[in-house]
């Protein structure tokens, strides 16, 4: 372990200024990434700073109808919240399907936004990474890269994020907000993540010197039809190969909207326009369903390994988007 020196902040404007005073430092809050990548020297933060004290652990009413979950509710909290488990049960179901209850327990609302990718060269220092080391290479484009992308990606990084909550918060189109030297801002979910592009090292739009303090749910939360739809190697405690979040208004067998997110695919929880203008208008058949998850995966590419997951895909939407319009959710 590298040496690193550890202070505790009781408020978001002390957070803000020690984070903001350099010396490589990083927030920790519940710790279930951070602290894994710190043992392996992936991460080497010269200061810790501990925002567990800061008072953002609150569920609340949000703007206009919607609530507010606090960056350090922990996932569980979340999950089980009653008003989320009414009104958000998408969001519900996504948190449940990934980690474990005890990782749950300890993971929060922002940590989650912050965790990284799970591509196993990231975690082995022993071999090229250009999102550990910018400009070493990708050892994932002609290695083992089953659980990579096939949306999104660049020559310089083919890693997916890893987060279940994300892929829910995309298709609900929740709000970041986060405080740093310069004020408060607001950050929609689907700009939050960055595609590689030539700077993979860079997951987020959030800037070093920021905090996350809360997410936003929008008073609109598809409660009457909705699926996640998570395929993995086994039923629990595994990253998805490919998930689904499917969210329908409806009117009788009429989509009024439809929203698509993905997870396993890319570098965010991936989003696609067009493929959920098809839905909009038409009737829930599995014509149209096959329809939008075409045009979702028209430029999806697969590696050696993983070209098996964009048939996965096109399934598990088709399928996602049954359950969602039947109104028989699953995860
Ligand atoms: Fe590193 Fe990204 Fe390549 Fe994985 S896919 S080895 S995280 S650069």
């Amino acid at each position: 372990m590298n040496p690193f020196t550890y202070t505790r902040a009781e408020d978001v404007a002390t957070a803000v200024r020690e984070v903001a005073s350099g010396g490589a430092a990083k927030f920790i809050a519940g710790g279930t990434n951070l602290i894994d990548l710190m043992k392996e020297h992936v991460e080497r933060p010269g200061r810790l700073i501990d925002v567990n004290r800061l008072p953002l652990a609150e569920i609340q009413p949000g703007p206009d109808g919607g609530l507010r979950l606090g960056a350090l509710v922990t996932n569980t909290d979340v999950a089980y919240n009653e008003q989320v488990e009414r009104r958000y049960p998408l969001l519900s179901r996504a948190i449940l399907a990934g980690a474990s209850a005890q990782l749950r327990n300890m993971a929060t609302t922002g940590g989650n936004l912050m965790q990284r990718t799970r591509c196993s060269y990231f975690y082995d220092t022993a071999t090229p990474c250009n999102k550990r080391e910018p400009g070493a290479g990708c050892s994932a484009i002609a290695g083992f890269n089953r659980y990579h992308a096939i949306l999104g990606a660049s020559e310089h990084c083919i890693a997916v994020h890893p987060s279940d909550m994300c892929v829910a918060l995309a298709a609900l189109e929740a709000v970041v907000h986060v405080a740093g030297p310069g004020g408060e801002r607001a950050i929609p979910l689907a700009e939050f993540h960055r595609l590689p592009g030539d700077a993979p090292h860079v997951d987020t739009n959030l800037r070093n010197d920021e905090i996350i303090t809360a997410v936003d749910l929008p008073e609109e939360g598809f409660a009457d039809h909705y699926a996640y739809l998570k395929i993995r190697d086994r039923a629990s405690y595994a990253f998805a190969l490919i998930s689904v979040a499917a969210a329908l208004r409806m009117d009788g067998d009429t989509i009024l909207e439809g929203r698509l997110a993905l997870g396993g695919v890319a570098h965010k929880p991936w989003r696609d326009r067009g493929a959920e203008a098809i839905l909009q208008g038409g009737a829930a058949t599995r014509e149209n369903f096959q329809r939008a998850a075409e045009t979702l995966l028209h430029d999806a590419k697969g590696f050696e390994h993983n070209t098996f997951k964009i048939e996965l895909a096109r399934r598990a939407i088709v399928r996602a988007l049954g359950q969602a319009a039947a109104g028989e959710a699953r995860t």
